[in-house]
């Protein structure tokens, strides 16, 4: 006997109504996976081109044929990352022309048959909000449990790929061709303001565990955050979803530090207030009550913050660099005093590995659970024929963190 799902759905609700004696309140779901909004889909994509320096143009391109292990998404938001804005500004990839945009998620609108898991196990259906982390061009094999140790910097990702004859190769476009052997985690259940923020989290989940690794990190450690932009900001917060909450966060702009405060500092210190680097150690040391910090998360990309940072911790005290994501320069510190005689374990953090980014889901989630403001990190959102006007405004240094996000979602 042949009976269809709809023929299913109906006596369902015949059932139902017999009851109840009331009609449904919807349809009972008869294991529909239809795409949510998805619609149909277009025959061309609109990517933001970057043709030359500092200038992004809407360009149309035909959406293709899908290979067996292909994933079409269609884009609803993408942060803007400060790698996009040196590539936006200077070029030093060498990438143009090149569809931008790393920090992207959206909603699987079709696979090609082969395509059943993401990366981490998870099942994979039409309508899934989806986000890629890197491409495995020369071994398609591997997986992210063997990546736990190896961090993917240097990987192929998304949004810094050179052009080709695709062009769905970055996200900030309208749909974004996932190509068979890329990384792509299945995150449904968060929203879309925590899904623009998985790349930035997952650099100080990264950095976290690298600080753990030095032994000196606990619960009840006195820990210095220098440096509020969205990256300490978000330091701030994975400490505090640890359970740490002796941060004192240090930043010269008393806006940045009052948010600090809301992601968990209990309290802060305004390095303009303070002249001298001996002035400011001294102000930190009050911040705790009297005592050097235990350990200490340099999220500035100033070498003279990193110079500065070794006053802040006590003697056997920890510290973690992950301020310099760029080349910025020479620090001169002195080291006898700063670090030998001082007994300071020092770890360097840069990118992530993939396992940290597939930790980095919860943390989203145990951060919202416990009040942490942050999607509120996100203070700027352009749909995508402003793509101009969003890198001069993360340029300017304006807001939080800049995000390109679909019209129809802002
Ligand atoms: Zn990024």
């Amino acid at each position: 006997m042949a009976i269809n799902e709809n023929e299913i759905a109906a006596l369902v609700q015949q059932v139902l109504k017999e009851m109840t004696g009331k009609e449904p309140a919807s349809a009972p779901s008869a294991s529909y996976s239809a795409p949510s909004g998805g619609g149909d889909i277009p025959k061309n994509a609109t990517v933001a081109m970057m043709t030359k320096l500092q200038h992004f143009e809407l360009q149309q391109y035909p959406i293709p044929e899908l290979g067996d292990d292909d994933i079409l998404v269609r884009v609803e938001g993408c942060g803007i990352c400060g790698t996009d804005a040196h590539e936006y500004k200077n070029d030093p990839f060498s990438l143009i022309p090149v569809v931008l945009g790393h920090e992207g998620t959206g909603e699987i609108v079709k696979m090609g048959k082969n395509v059943k898991k993401d990366s981490a196990g998870k099942p994979l259906n039409i309508g899934d909000k989806v986000v890629t982390c890197m491409i495995f061009k020369d071994d398609p094999d591997i997986t992210m449990f063997d990546l736990n140790k190896q961090n993917v910097g240097g990987a192929d990702v998304y949004g810094l790929l050179p052009d080709d004859d695709v062009h769905l190769n970055g996200w900030y476009s309208d749909y974004i061709l996932v190509r068979g052997g890329s990384t792509i985690f299945n995150v449904s259940d968060l929203d879309l303001d925590s899904r623009i923020l998985i790349e930035p989290c997952a650099v100080l989940i990264h950095a976290v565990e690298r600080a753990k690794t030095t032994n000196i990190l606990r619960f009840n450690s006195r820990v210095v955050v220098q440096g509020c932009g969205p990256i300490g900001l978000i330091c701030i917060a994975v400490l505090r979803t640890m359970g740490i909450e002796n941060i004192v966060a240090v930043d010269g702009n008393e806006q940045r530090l009052a948010f600090a405060k809301r992601m968990g500092a209990n309290e802060t210190v305004n390095f303009m207030n303070h002249k001298g680097i001996d002035a400011l150690a001294g102000a930190v040391k009050d911040a705790f009550g009297g005592y050097l910090a235990d350990f200490a998360f340099q999220c500035t990309g100033s070498p003279v913050a990193h110079a500065n940072i070794y006053k802040f911790i006590r003697n056997g005290g920890g510290l973690c660099e992950l301020g310099f994501f760029i080349n910025g320069g020479d620090a001169t510190i002195n080291p006898h005093f700063d670090l030998c005689s001082k007994e300071i374990t020092l770890v360097g953090s840069w990118v992530y590995t993939l396992r940290d980014y597939a930790t980095t889901f919860d943390f989203l989630k145990r951060a919202q659970a416990i009040g942490l403001p942050i999607k509120e990190l996100i203070t700027h959102r352009f749909p995508l024929d402003q793509m101009n006007e969003a890198l001069e405004t993360n340029l300017a240094q304006k807001g939080l963190k800049i995000a390109y996000v679909r019209k129809d979602l802002i």
